[in-house]
């Protein structure tokens, strides 16, 4: 609760965690294990040798990092940086592992194989993982499995939810640039006006989903930010659209890409105008392994009553675990952090994005069995 806390006054951007991450492989040192810092940028991570025999490598994986975000929450313990705060509960994630780290420390005579941790940089930026993937994350030794949480705004504290198969989407980044050309604004006829075109853009990428998804498939299409022109009496050369696709099996990633980048050149085309579709692909869905969440659930119901852990409804947000689980058997399950009387209330990245502390115990309750439901001699 106290490093909780700590973090939380004091959040750091993807790829600049260095306060935190020192706290951390200061902490692992004190709990006599050999931190390797600077894995992925400002990664940590540190391995637990079980004393009761051979056995997997069960990687256990926690983000550090904040958001670009100014918190209003009314708590004693604000971030002191101005235009920072860990607003999606990332300090407390770090928190529950460095206090999982601890318990598991102290009762090594009861686990087989070993626990490698890893304190991940840049989760936000989606870049996180990869980076620490690259760096080594799973080789020397080998991680057989995976397990991380999320503490969720979306449900009530002391309750845990967890699904197999996708639970969280693939979050690409759209941008689609519309070259027409510019003019004065008294005669459009004499130019090729990229706002109109924008325009019927935006309206025609709504029948993506509704026309050409399948009624049992999810996507959504989001345009965020429309740019062009400079004042009321100009028609601009160009008119910028940016936004999001979310989707959650490959099949569908792959028709929503499509008929995004066709239904935009198409549409621009019609009206004599160019439009240029760059796709950023996101990071792939989040897929829980079916054998390991139902481990993990049956592990939870020990920690927890039969009506408090619950089905997980996949939410349309991305999360970069999903490169950890893409290459090993993984489960990411999501731990209760909202109660309306104490104002956590607020859903992730509000300025006033709120958690009930109670959720940390009992997402370190949960990891614990987790580990000794896998591990457990
Ligand atoms: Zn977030
Ligand atoms: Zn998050």
């Amino acid at each position: 609760m106290t490093l909780r806390r700590d973090f939380h006054q004091h959040p750091e951007l993807g790829c600049e965690e260095h306060r935190t991450a020192g706290i951390v492989a200061r902490r692992l040192t004190e709990l006599g294990l050999t931190p390797r810092t600077g894995v992925g940028g400002t990664g940590v991570t540190a391995v637990i040798e079980g004393q009761a025999g051979p056995g997997p490598t069960l990687l256990l994986r926690a983000d550090m990092d904040a958001l670009a975000v100014t918190e209003e929450a009314d708590v004693p313990f604000a971030s002191v940086y101005p235009g920072k705060m860990h607003a999606c509960g990332h300090d407390g994630h770090t928190a529950i592992l460095l206090g999982v780290a601890e318990c598991l420390c102290a009762h090594t005579a009861r686990l087989r194989g070993r626990v490698k941790l890893a304190f991940q940089p840049n989760e936000e930026g989606v870049q996180g993982a990869l980076a620490m993937i690259a760096d080594g994350l799973l080789d020397d030794p080998p991680v057989d499995m995976a397990l991380g949480l999320h503490l969720w705004a979306g449900t009530p504290v002391g309750e845990i939810a967890l699904a197999a198969g996708p639970i969280m989407a693939c979050a690409d980044r759209l941008e689609i640039v519309v070259r027409g050309r510019g003019g004065h604004a008294s005669a459009p006829w004499e130019t090729i006006d990229p706002v109109v075109a924008a325009a019927h853009i935006i309206t025609a990428l709504q029948t993506v989903v509704s026309r050409n998804v399948r009624a049992d498939r999810k996507a959504v299409v989001t345009i965020t930010q429309v740019a062009a022109g400079d004042t009321h009496n100009v028609i601009a050369e160009r008119a910028t659209l940016i936004g999001t696709i979310r989707s959650f099996e490959p099949e569908t990633t792959r028709q929503v890409r499509d008929r995004v980048r066709a239904v935009a050149t198409g549409v621009a085309a019609a009206l004599g105008a160019e439009a240029e579709v760059t796709i950023t692909e996101g990071p792939p869905p989040v897929v829980n392994d079916a054998d390991l969440t139902s481990r993990v659930r049956a592990a939870c119901l020990t920690v927890a009553g039969a009506d408090q852990v619950i089905a997980f409804e996949p939410v349309t947000g991305g999360e970069d675990f999903a490169c950890i689980a893409q290459q090993v058997p993984s489960c990411f399950f999501f731990v209760g952090a909202r109660n309306e009387g104490e104002a956590c209330d607020q859903p992730h990245h509000h300025p006033r994005f709120k958690i009930d502390e109670g959720s940390l115990t009992v997402g370190l309750r949960a990891m614990l069995a987790s580990v000794d439901h896998l591990l457990g001699a």
